[in-house]
């Protein structure tokens, strides 16, 4: 074969393959901008994929609504919400993605949050911080959320602090900054006023929006990913 053919076979070779990976991710684009445009916040896809990667590439596709909430949590969240400890390494948290797993409290349930886990099992140890600026919208005990804070942002999300062990100084009406000290991690709830040790020391963290009074919870998982860079630094041991 000669050389000039070769070029010539190699060179159709190369630009059908690039052809069909344009054609191919155009399609796909296509695909998805259909399956989303009709995205309500209520779909579950957007309430579990909530800030992930793939919301991100769609973001033009969603809803007007999606799309406010996505932007009002992306520009609002600014701290993790438990800070390092300056004088023990070994004092971590975990937490994976467990939005709907199944829960087992009186009746079944789906999860409509993220644990983040304690790696020593000590209630009133680790400080809990607020993600956002916003007010003090519930303070108080919750059967299943035990000793609960609820932060309601200036956009009108809802950032819910489950289990605690107990409160800093505030109250219902108080204007909150984001890294604010709000209580100490725990492990109260699943029972009466002050019930604790039901469950391992950790800190549900929950995200909701309202829509026509509708209540709707979103994953804070990737919220919280986002967030994993912006942990505030404090002194507990
Ligand atoms: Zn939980």
């Amino acid at each position: 074969m000669k050389k000039k053919q070769l070029r010539k076979i190699l060179l159709t070779i190369l630009l059908s393959a690039f052809l069909t990976v344009i054609l191919t991710r155009h399609l796909y684009d296509m695909g998805s901008a259909q399956m989303y445009r009709k995205m309500e916040l209520k779909d579950d896809w957007y309430r579990a994929h909530f800030l992930d990667e793939e919301m991100e590439r769609i973001e033009a596709q969603l809803s007007p609504e999606c799309r406010a909430l996505y932007r009002n949590v992306m520009r609002e969240i600014q701290y993790f919400p438990v800070p390092e400890s300056t004088q023990d390494d070994s004092l971590t948290v975990s937490y994976v993605d467990s939005w709907q797993a199944e829960r087992n409290y009186k009746g079944t349930s789906g999860h409509e949050g993220t644990d983040i886990m304690a790696s020593k099992n000590e209630r009133g140890l680790y400080p809990v911080v607020s993600m956002t600026d916003g007010t003090v919208s519930n303070l108080g005990w919750l059967e299943k959320g035990g000793y609960r804070v609820g932060i309601t942002s200036d956009s009108g999300t809802y950032y819910y602090y489950a289990h605690l062990d107990s409160y800093a100084d505030i109250k219902e009406g108080d204007r909150v900054k984001a890294g604010e000290f709000l209580g100490y991690m725990g492990d109260s709830g699943y029972g009466g006023e002050g019930t604790k040790g039901k469950f391992a020391v950790h800190l549900h963290v929950g995200i909701y929006t309202y829509n026509d009074e509708t209540e709707i919870s979103v994953n804070p998982y990737y919220t919280l990913l986002k967030l994993e860079g912006r942990k505030l630094s404090y002194e507990f041991s």
